[in-house]
Protein backbone atom coordinates (compact mmCIF):
# COMPACT_ATOMS: atom_id res chain seq x y z
CA UNK A 1 0.00 0.00 0.00
CA UNK A 2 2.47 2.36 1.23
CA UNK A 3 4.63 2.07 -2.38
CA UNK A 4 1.61 2.54 -4.34
CA UNK A 5 1.54 6.45 -2.31
CA UNK A 6 5.38 6.63 -3.30
CA UNK A 7 4.81 5.89 -6.96
CA UNK A 8 1.53 8.17 -6.89
CA UNK A 9 3.81 11.27 -5.24
CA UNK A 10 6.62 10.33 -7.33
CA UNK A 11 4.40 10.62 -10.24
CA UNK A 12 3.11 13.85 -9.70
CA UNK A 13 6.03 15.55 -8.52
CA UNK A 14 7.99 14.47 -11.61
CA UNK A 15 4.85 15.38 -13.76
CA UNK A 16 4.82 18.86 -11.77
CA UNK A 17 8.71 19.34 -13.13
CA UNK A 18 7.60 18.61 -16.19
CA UNK A 19 4.68 21.27 -16.26
CA UNK A 20 6.90 24.09 -14.86
CA UNK A 21 9.55 23.10 -17.40
CA UNK A 22 12.45 22.20 -15.07
CA UNK A 23 12.38 18.58 -16.75
CA UNK A 24 11.87 17.65 -20.53
CA UNK A 25 10.01 14.67 -20.91
CA UNK A 26 13.12 12.41 -20.70
CA UNK A 27 14.43 13.81 -17.88
CA UNK A 28 10.92 13.41 -15.96
CA UNK A 29 10.75 10.06 -16.76
CA UNK A 30 14.48 9.49 -15.24
CA UNK A 31 13.66 11.36 -12.30
CA UNK A 32 10.29 9.31 -11.61
CA UNK A 33 13.02 6.03 -11.95
CA UNK A 34 14.97 7.97 -9.39
CA UNK A 35 12.47 8.83 -7.01
CA UNK A 36 10.84 5.32 -7.04
CA UNK A 37 14.20 4.44 -6.48
CA UNK A 38 14.97 6.52 -3.45
CA UNK A 39 11.13 5.28 -2.08
CA UNK A 40 11.93 1.63 -2.05
CA UNK A 41 15.31 2.31 0.21
CA UNK A 42 14.08 5.76 2.27
CA UNK A 43 10.72 5.94 2.40
CA UNK A 44 9.48 9.32 2.47
CA UNK A 45 12.30 10.84 4.07
CA UNK A 46 14.19 9.73 1.12
CA UNK A 47 11.67 11.77 -0.79
CA UNK A 48 11.61 14.50 1.18
CA UNK A 49 15.69 14.80 0.66
CA UNK A 50 15.56 14.74 -2.88
CA UNK A 51 12.66 16.43 -3.29
CA UNK A 52 14.72 19.12 -1.44
CA UNK A 53 17.39 19.13 -3.56
CA UNK A 54 15.01 18.88 -6.57
CA UNK A 55 12.43 22.15 -5.48
CA UNK A 56 15.50 24.49 -4.04
CA UNK A 57 18.18 24.17 -7.34
CA UNK A 58 14.78 24.87 -9.88
CA UNK A 59 14.16 27.88 -7.93
CA UNK A 60 17.20 29.19 -8.26
CA UNK A 61 17.63 28.08 -11.47
CA UNK A 62 14.67 30.38 -12.33
CA UNK A 63 15.72 33.20 -10.42
CA UNK A 64 16.86 36.18 -11.75
CA UNK A 65 17.18 34.43 -15.57
CA UNK A 66 17.70 37.64 -17.13
CA UNK A 67 21.12 37.87 -15.72
CA UNK A 68 22.10 34.34 -16.52
CA UNK A 69 21.98 35.03 -20.77
CA UNK A 70 25.73 35.51 -20.80
CA UNK A 71 26.15 31.68 -19.14
CA UNK A 72 23.20 30.11 -21.09
CA UNK A 73 25.98 31.22 -23.81
CA UNK A 74 28.56 29.23 -23.00
CA UNK A 75 26.89 25.90 -21.09
CA UNK A 76 25.88 22.98 -23.18
CA UNK A 77 22.54 23.01 -21.98
CA UNK A 78 19.56 24.95 -20.87
CA UNK A 79 17.52 25.28 -17.69
CA UNK A 80 15.44 22.46 -18.65
CA UNK A 81 16.99 19.34 -17.38
CA UNK A 82 17.22 16.18 -19.82
CA UNK A 83 17.70 12.71 -18.90
CA UNK A 84 21.30 12.63 -18.83
CA UNK A 85 21.85 15.29 -16.12
CA UNK A 86 19.17 13.88 -14.23
CA UNK A 87 21.31 10.49 -13.99
CA UNK A 88 24.12 12.54 -13.71
CA UNK A 89 23.23 13.79 -10.29
CA UNK A 90 20.27 11.42 -9.66
CA UNK A 91 21.88 7.49 -10.51
CA UNK A 92 24.14 7.16 -7.69
CA UNK A 93 21.79 8.11 -5.00
CA UNK A 94 19.52 5.75 -6.55
CA UNK A 95 21.93 2.56 -6.32
CA UNK A 96 22.64 3.47 -3.09
CA UNK A 97 19.07 3.35 -1.70
CA UNK A 98 18.80 -0.08 -3.56
CA UNK A 99 21.90 -1.44 -1.64
CA UNK A 100 20.23 0.02 1.30
CA UNK A 101 16.81 -1.45 0.50
CA UNK A 102 18.47 -5.25 0.77
CA UNK A 103 20.87 -4.47 3.29
CA UNK A 104 19.98 -1.25 5.42
CA UNK A 105 23.27 0.34 7.23
CA UNK A 106 23.76 4.15 8.55
CA UNK A 107 27.09 3.85 6.68
CA UNK A 108 24.50 3.77 3.34
CA UNK A 109 22.56 5.54 4.63
CA UNK A 110 25.01 8.81 5.17
CA UNK A 111 26.76 7.76 1.66
CA UNK A 112 23.21 8.79 -0.11
CA UNK A 113 23.23 12.17 2.17
CA UNK A 114 26.28 12.81 0.96
CA UNK A 115 25.26 12.25 -2.62
CA UNK A 116 22.76 14.68 -3.00
CA UNK A 117 24.39 16.63 -0.60
CA UNK A 118 27.43 16.73 -3.22
CA UNK A 119 25.05 17.12 -5.87
CA UNK A 120 22.50 20.43 -4.65
CA UNK A 121 25.89 22.17 -3.61
CA UNK A 122 27.16 22.07 -6.58
CA UNK A 123 23.88 22.91 -8.21
CA UNK A 124 23.51 25.86 -5.91
CA UNK A 125 26.95 26.93 -6.69
CA UNK A 126 26.46 27.59 -10.23
CA UNK A 127 23.02 28.44 -10.41
CA UNK A 128 23.39 31.52 -7.36
CA UNK A 129 27.32 31.94 -8.39
CA UNK A 130 26.43 32.86 -12.11
CA UNK A 131 24.46 35.80 -10.40
CA UNK A 132 27.82 37.12 -8.80
CA UNK A 133 28.91 40.63 -9.42
CA UNK A 134 32.51 39.85 -8.99
CA UNK A 135 34.16 37.77 -12.31
CA UNK A 136 35.03 34.13 -11.34
CA UNK A 137 38.42 33.60 -11.56
CA UNK A 138 40.08 29.93 -12.49
CA UNK A 139 40.71 27.35 -9.72
CA UNK A 140 44.09 26.75 -10.84
CA UNK A 141 45.37 29.40 -12.04
CA UNK A 142 43.26 32.13 -10.09
CA UNK A 143 43.37 34.35 -13.52
CA UNK A 144 40.09 36.13 -14.17
CA UNK A 145 37.72 34.30 -16.44
CA UNK A 146 34.48 34.73 -18.37
CA UNK A 147 31.10 33.70 -16.88
CA UNK A 148 30.06 30.47 -16.97
CA UNK A 149 33.28 28.80 -17.82
CA UNK A 150 33.63 26.00 -16.20
CA UNK A 151 36.48 25.63 -13.15
CA UNK A 152 35.56 28.95 -12.36
CA UNK A 153 34.90 30.08 -8.86
CA UNK A 154 33.54 33.30 -7.47
CA UNK A 155 33.40 34.17 -3.32
CA UNK A 156 29.10 34.20 -3.71
CA UNK A 157 28.85 30.49 -5.67
CA UNK A 158 31.44 29.14 -2.73
CA UNK A 159 29.09 30.30 0.33
CA UNK A 160 25.91 29.06 -2.01
CA UNK A 161 28.01 25.61 -2.26
CA UNK A 162 28.66 25.65 1.24
CA UNK A 163 24.84 27.33 1.99
CA UNK A 164 23.59 24.11 -0.41
CA UNK A 165 25.97 21.21 1.35
CA UNK A 166 24.47 22.06 4.44
CA UNK A 167 21.13 22.66 3.42
CA UNK A 168 20.59 19.24 2.64
CA UNK A 169 22.98 18.35 5.82
CA UNK A 170 19.87 20.03 7.90
CA UNK A 171 16.78 18.64 6.17
CA UNK A 172 18.75 15.17 6.68
CA UNK A 173 19.62 16.37 10.54
CA UNK A 174 15.63 16.77 11.17
CA UNK A 175 14.76 14.14 9.85
CA UNK A 176 16.94 11.40 11.07
CA UNK A 177 18.82 12.81 14.12
CA UNK A 178 21.68 10.54 14.34
CA UNK A 179 23.78 12.19 11.29
CA UNK A 180 26.64 13.90 11.55
CA UNK A 181 25.91 17.01 9.77
CA UNK A 182 28.90 18.85 9.91
CA UNK A 183 30.68 15.74 8.51
CA UNK A 184 28.38 14.97 5.63
CA UNK A 185 28.17 18.83 4.85
CA UNK A 186 31.64 19.26 4.52
CA UNK A 187 31.66 15.96 2.09
CA UNK A 188 28.98 17.76 0.07
CA UNK A 189 30.86 20.67 -0.41
CA UNK A 190 34.08 18.59 -0.88
CA UNK A 191 32.41 17.24 -4.04
CA UNK A 192 31.60 20.40 -5.56
CA UNK A 193 35.03 21.45 -5.19
CA UNK A 194 35.98 17.98 -6.82
CA UNK A 195 33.30 19.26 -9.87
CA UNK A 196 35.26 22.91 -9.98
CA UNK A 197 38.72 20.65 -10.42
CA UNK A 198 37.53 18.53 -12.63
CA UNK A 199 36.13 21.19 -14.68
CA UNK A 200 38.57 23.02 -14.89
CA UNK A 201 41.33 20.51 -16.03
CA UNK A 202 39.69 17.91 -18.00
CA UNK A 203 36.22 18.97 -18.83
CA UNK A 204 36.27 19.78 -23.12
CA UNK A 205 35.71 23.45 -24.20
CA UNK A 206 35.08 24.57 -27.57
CA UNK A 207 35.79 27.61 -29.86
CA UNK A 208 33.22 28.95 -32.47
CA UNK A 209 35.31 29.50 -35.80
CA UNK A 210 32.57 31.89 -36.85
CA UNK A 211 32.27 34.16 -33.80
CA UNK A 212 35.26 32.90 -31.43
CA UNK A 213 33.65 32.47 -28.11
CA UNK A 214 34.84 29.81 -26.22
CA UNK A 215 31.87 27.52 -25.24
CA UNK A 216 30.78 23.95 -24.23
CA UNK A 217 28.75 23.73 -26.64
CA UNK A 218 29.25 21.70 -29.84
CA UNK A 219 27.62 23.64 -32.41
CA UNK A 220 27.74 27.53 -32.51
CA UNK A 221 26.33 30.20 -34.46
CA UNK A 222 25.46 27.17 -36.50
CA UNK A 223 29.16 25.26 -37.23
CA UNK A 224 30.83 22.86 -35.65
CA UNK A 225 32.68 23.86 -33.29
CA UNK A 226 36.81 23.30 -32.49
CA UNK A 227 37.83 21.56 -28.82
CA UNK A 228 40.97 23.87 -26.98
CA UNK A 229 41.28 21.74 -24.18
CA UNK A 230 39.45 18.95 -22.38
CA UNK A 231 39.23 15.25 -22.70
CA UNK A 232 35.91 15.21 -26.00
CA UNK A 233 33.53 12.80 -23.50
CA UNK A 234 34.47 14.91 -20.47
CA UNK A 235 31.14 16.99 -20.59
CA UNK A 236 29.20 18.94 -17.67
CA UNK A 237 27.12 15.84 -16.69
CA UNK A 238 30.20 13.64 -16.45
CA UNK A 239 31.62 15.82 -14.30
CA UNK A 240 28.96 15.76 -12.64
CA UNK A 241 28.29 11.98 -11.44
CA UNK A 242 32.10 11.84 -11.12
CA UNK A 243 32.24 14.47 -8.38
CA UNK A 244 29.03 12.84 -6.56
CA UNK A 245 30.68 9.39 -6.74
CA UNK A 246 34.65 10.88 -5.77
CA UNK A 247 32.74 12.75 -2.61
CA UNK A 248 30.50 9.64 -1.93
CA UNK A 249 33.32 6.72 -2.25
CA UNK A 250 35.64 9.03 -0.14
CA UNK A 251 33.37 9.27 2.50
CA UNK A 252 33.02 5.39 2.51
CA UNK A 253 36.66 4.81 2.93
CA UNK A 254 37.11 7.72 5.73
CA UNK A 255 34.41 6.84 7.65
CA UNK A 256 35.74 3.01 7.13
CA UNK A 257 39.10 4.07 8.14
CA UNK A 258 38.44 5.09 11.73
ZN1 LIG B 1 29.49 31.47 -32.53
Amino acid sequence: MNELIYVVITFIATFGGWLVRSLSISGAVAAFFVGLFISFGFAWKGLIILGAFFVSSSLWSKLQKHKKESVLEKVEKGEQRDYVQVLANGIIPAIISLVYFFSPSMLWRDMFIVAIAAANSDTWASEIGSLSKQPPRFITTWKIVERGTSGGITFLGTIASIAGALFIGIVSFVLWNDIYLVLISLFGFFGSIIDTWIGAVGQANYRCFVCGVETEKKQHCGQRTIRIKGWRFMNNDMVNWLSILSATILYFFVTKLQ
